[in-house]
This record gives structure tokens, C-alpha cells and sequence, in this order.
């Protein structure tokens, strides 16, 4: 049985202002009750909302992001690398 998980193509995730922009690859997903697709450098913290399906397009692999539990997330260290998955450290705030 194929229990993989896809994402809605309408679903609206956050990205960061670079992967908004496409000046950067998405090297960073956190899940954290929503997705976040980020550069993984902090130097703006400006956020977008957009739909799954304009980062899906660019870049395919994306689709495995699908199957992250919250609390987790996976980054790689360039495109072409393979994901590593962490947890988030809980909150304490
Ligand atoms: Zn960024």
C-alpha cells in the first residue's frame, strides 16, 4: 500500500523573501503547524504566503515535504543534497 502523502496544490505555505523573490533554493522546511520553505539564512525575515504548488514547480523533489511530521523539519545543505530530518526544539516561550 503507498501511503506517501501529497500536498494540496493550493495550500498556502510561508517562504522566505529570497525563495519568494527565486533568489534562492529552499534548503530549509520546518513544520511548525504550518510549512515554512526557507533559505535557511536569517538575513530577512520577511515572510510570504503562497501556494505549495509555485515552489513545487521549481523545484519537484519539494513533494517529500509532504510527509513531515509537525514538530519537525528537514534541511539540506545545497539542492542536490539529501535531506536531513531534526525536531524543533519545544518552545518555551
Ligand atoms: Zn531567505
Amino acid at each position: 500500500m503507498n501511503n506517501r502523502k501529497f500536498f494540496n496544490p493550493n495550500y498556502g505555505v510561508f517562504c522566505c523573501n529570497h525563495v519568494f523573490k527565486q533568489k534562492r533554493e529552499v534548503l530549509v522546511v520546518i513544520r511548525d503547524d504550518d510549512w515554512q520553505f526557507l533559505c535557511g539564512e536569517d538575513d530577512d525575515d520577511e515572510c510570504h504566503l503562497i501556494c505549495v504548488e509555485h515552489l513545487l514547480a521549481r523545484d519537484p523533489s519539494l513533494n517529500t515535504m509532504a510527509e513531515l511530521n509537525n514538530q519537525t523539519g528537514a534541511m539540506r545543505i545545497h539542492m542536490n543534497a539529501d535531506w536531513e530530518y531534526f525536531e524543533l526544539e519545544p518552545c518555551r516561550g
